[in-house]
């Protein structure tokens, strides 16, 4: 899908090199390492950004996320709703000339929002707790259970009564459980968890 990107607010003039977060250039070393992603070859040609189906929803379009980790723009991402509205479909990646996988690098961007805790708008700051909360699900008993995840979540932004007609009429149907159910190889999962959160060979800084 073709989208115009010179409708974007991320005008070339706001991406200066060293300005407000250039101590943060290290932020691009630790994505590197995290996701082996050669975004050092991105030379601008916007391909991402063109096929992007959400790029109408981006505040910093996916060739500017590219930029803005090139020039250490770290608070700026941290802090953007781009990250957070990425689907992970990799159109982009599909499309780049180089491979960038730029839904890996967003992965790797909200694992550092997470850590850091940037103030965010409201509607990314619902979308960082659905995925904490995702996580904590699967890190708890190795698949999602719907409903304990969706109360934990409803929990967590104050917002318990929205789609309750919706959750009773999916419990009547079946299509929640009310009990949660275990993967058996918890442990497996718990390994991965902790092998996430421990710093990479050679890496600069070790996960949050
Ligand atoms: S398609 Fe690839 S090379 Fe082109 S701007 Fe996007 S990330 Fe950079
Ligand atoms: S993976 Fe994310 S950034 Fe890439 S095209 Fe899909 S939504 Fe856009």
């Amino acid at each position: 899908m073709a989208t115009a990107i010179t409708s974007s607010p991320a005008t070339p003039e706001k991406i200066t090199p060293g300005v407000g977060s250039g101590s943060l250039l290290s932020l691009a070393s630790w994505v590197e390492a995290q996701t082996g992603q050669p975004f050092w070859r991105c030379y601008q040609c916007r391909k991402c950004s063109g096929g992007c189906p959400v790029a109408f929803s981006m505040d910093i379009l996916p060739h500017q996320i590219i930029r803005y980790l090139q020039l250490g723009l770290g608070s700026e991402l941290l802090s953007s709703q781009s990250i957070w509205n990425c689907t992970g479909c990799q159109t982009c990646k599909s499309r780049c000339p180089n491979g960038i996988d730029i839904s890996a690098l967003n992965d790797a961007l909200k694992v550092r929002a997470l850590a850091q805790k940037p103030a965010l708008d409201g509607q990314s700051q619902a979308v960082a707790t659905f995925h904490q909360t995702f996580l904590d699900s699967i890190r708890g008993s190795g698949r999602v259970n719907e409903l304990f995840m969706l109360l934990t979540y409803k929990l967590k932004t104050r917002n318990l009564w929205q789609d309750v007609s919706l959750g009773l009429a999916m419990l009547r149907r079946g299509k929640l459980r009310i009990w949660p159910q275990r993967i058996r190889g918890r442990g497996e999962i718990k390994e991965l968890f902790k092998r996430s959160r421990l710093k990479p060979p050679g890496g600069p800084a070790a996960l949050p």
